[in-house]
C-alpha cells in the first residue's frame, strides 16, 4: 500500500492490514505525532486511522465565540492535513488486542502493528445534561465545545436584551480548562463596549473549589471578575436544562450544607459538559481507573504495553489538555519509540506542559503556561500573569499559523522537551 490510500473499501473489509506504526486518530496530536515520526525517519511505515472528514483547529473556538474568528478559520479537510506519506484509513477503532498487537475497527477490519500510538482525543459528554443537547443552538444555549455552535455564543453576545447570563464549568479534568471563563470574558468584554455589561448580571457556575487550576494565575483572573462584576458559583455542577423555560439546575455542594438542586433562570447559557475519554477507549484494556488512557507521565509509554504510546487529550497524565500540550508531546514521543525500536533506552521526559491563553478583554490575553504541579513555564521573559497585547498577536495570528504550517507539518516550532 502506498502513499495517501484509503482502506474504506469493501475489498478491504475485515482483512488484515499490517503497519510498522499505527496512529489512531488524525487530530492535532496524531497529526503531529505522524509527521514528528516522519522527518527523524523518512522510510517509516506509518498508517493513521481516522473517521472524521474534517480537522479541527479547536483552540479556535473561543475567537469564533468572541466575534474575532470566522467559523471556517477553524476548519479544514482531513485529507488536505493528512501527510501524503502516511496511510489513512477512513474508519473508526472499536477494540484493542494489544496481546496480538492489533486493533479492530468498527466494520470488523482488523489492523495489526509493530508499534501504537493512541491520540483519539476526549468525549464531549453533551447527553451527560438532561435536557441539553436538544436545546442547543436555540433557546439562549450555546456552547464555544462545538464548531457549529461557537458562532451562536457570537450571535447571542451581539444581540442579549436580557439580564441573566450564566456561563458554566463541569468538573476536571476538561480539554482547555480556560475555555469555560475564556468565553465569559469575551462576553462581558463585548457588553461592556456595548455599554450592556451594568445591566446584564453574569454569573461563573463551576463544579470546582477554584477558578483556575494554576494557582499563579488566580489573583490575575479575580480582578477581571471582580472589574466585570462577575458572581462567582462554586461547587454548582449543571445537571439539566428547561431551554424552553430557559431554566438550569445545578446540583450544588457548598461546604457544611447539603447537596441540592438550585434552579436559575436565564437568558444565555454558556455550556461546557463534562468531558471522558471516548468510550472505545474507556472499555479498553488500556484505560485507567479513570477511562482515560494509562501512560506513564514522562515517557507517554502505555503502561499496558510497551510498544504502545499514548498523546493528547486521550491520556491520564494531569497536565492541562491542550493543543499546545500535543505539541510538546508529539516530538517526545517521536524520539522515545524510535528509540525503542532501536532497543535504546528511551530519551526524553515530558514536563507536563501545557498553555491557556485567557482571553481576559478583546485585545488581552494571560498567557498561562505550566507543567506538572503548576510549575510556571513561561515562553517568553515575561511577567505571564499579566494582561498583555503581545500574547493577543499570539494566539490571533501566530499560533493559528504555527498550527497548521508547523506543529502538522512536522516543524516542531515551541517545542522544546526535557531529556
Ligand atoms: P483531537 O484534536 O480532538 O483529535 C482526536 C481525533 O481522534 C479526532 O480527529 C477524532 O475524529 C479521532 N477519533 C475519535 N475516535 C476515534 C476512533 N474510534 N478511531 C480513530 N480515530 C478516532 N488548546 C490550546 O493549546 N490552546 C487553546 O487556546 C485551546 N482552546 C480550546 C478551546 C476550546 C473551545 C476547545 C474545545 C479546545 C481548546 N484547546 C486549546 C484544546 C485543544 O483543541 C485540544 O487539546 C487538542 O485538540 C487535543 O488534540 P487531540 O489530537 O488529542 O484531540
Amino acid at each position: 500500500m502506498t502513499g495517501h490510500d484509503c482502506l474504506w473499501k469493501e475489498g478491504f473489509r475485515r482483512t488484515l492490514s499490517h503497519h510498522q506504526i499505527l496512529i489512531i486518530g488524525g487530530g492535532a496530536a496524531g497529526i503531529a505525532a505522524a509527521t514528528s515520526l516522519h522527518k527523524r525517519n523518512m522510510s517509516l511505515d506509518i498508517a493513521v486511522v481516522e473517521p472524521s472528514d474534517t480537522h479541527y483547529y479547536q483552540p479556535g473556538w473561543t475567537m469564533v465565540g468572541g466575534g474575532v474568528f470566522s467559523q471556517d478559520m477553524t476548519a479544514r479537510p482531513m485529507v488536505s492535513v493528512m501527510p501524503p506519506y502516511v496511510t489513512h484509513i477512513v474508519g473508526a477503532v472499536a477494540t484493542f488486542q494489544p496481546e496480538q498487537n492489533q486493533v479492530t475497527l468498527q466494520d470488523e477490519t482488523t489492523l495489526s502493528y509493530e508499534f501504537l500510538i493512541v491520540a483519539a482525543g476526549c468525549k464531549i459528554g453533551w447527553t451527560a445534561i438532561e435536557g441539553l443537547e436538544e436545546t442547543l443552538g436555540k433557546n439562549g444555549v450555546t456552547s464555544n465545545y462545538r464548531h457549529d455552535l461557537a458562532p451562536y455564543t457570537w450571535k447571542l453576545v451581539q444581540t442579549m436584551q436580557g439580564k441573566e447570563a450564566i456561563f458554566t464549568q463541569p468538573p476536571m479534568p476538561i480539554k482547555c480548562a480556560g475555555a469555560p471563563q475564556k468565553a465569559m470574558y469575551l462576553s462581558c468584554s463585548a457588553w461592556r463596549s456595548a455599554g450592556k455589561l451594568e445591566n446584564i448580571n453574569v454569573t461563573f457556575c463551576n463544579a470546582g473549589k477554584v477558578l483556575f487550576g494554576c494557582a499563579t494565575y488566580v489573583p490575575a483572573l479575580m480582578e477581571y471578575v471582580t472589574d466585570y462584576g462577575i458572581n462567582l458559583e462554586f461547587g454548582s455542577n449543571l445537571v439539566q436544562v428547561d431551554g424552553h423555560n430557559q431554566i438550569a439546575f445545578f446540583l450544588t455542594a457548598s461546604p457544611g450544607e447539603e447537596t441540592r438542586i438550585i434552579e436559575r433562570k436565564f437568558d444565555m447559557l454558556h455550556v461546557c459538559p463534562p468531558q471522558i475519554a471516548p468510550d472505545f477507549i474507556v472499555e479498553s484494556p488500556l484505560a485507567s481507573v479513570g477511562g482515560w488512557m494509562a501512560v506513564d507521565p514522562q515517557t507517554m509509554q502505555s503502561t499496558v504495553a510497551d510498544n504502545i504510546f499514548g498523546l493528547g487529550d486521550v491520556t491520564s497524565t494531569p497536565n492541562a489538555k491542550t493543543a499546545a500540550a500535543a505539541r510538546k508531546q508529539a516530538p517526545l514521543v517521536a524520539e522515545n519509540l524510535l528509540a525503542l525500536m532501536a532497543k535504546k533506552a528511551m530519551p526524553k521526559a515530558y514536563d507536563g506542559y501545557g498553555s491557556c491563553p485567557l482571553t481576559v478583554e478583546h485585545g488581552k490575553i494571560i498567557l498561562a503556561e505550566f507543567g506538572y504541579g503548576g510549575k510556571v513555564m513561561p515562553s517568553f521573559p515575561w511577567d505571564s500573569t499579566k494582561p498583555r497585547r503581545a500574547a493577543w498577536t499570539l494566539k490571533k495570528s501566530v499560533l493559528p499559523w504555527v498550527y497548521w504550517n508547523a506543529m502538522l507539518k512536522g516543524r516542531e516550532w515551541l517545542t522544546r522537551v526535557s531529556t
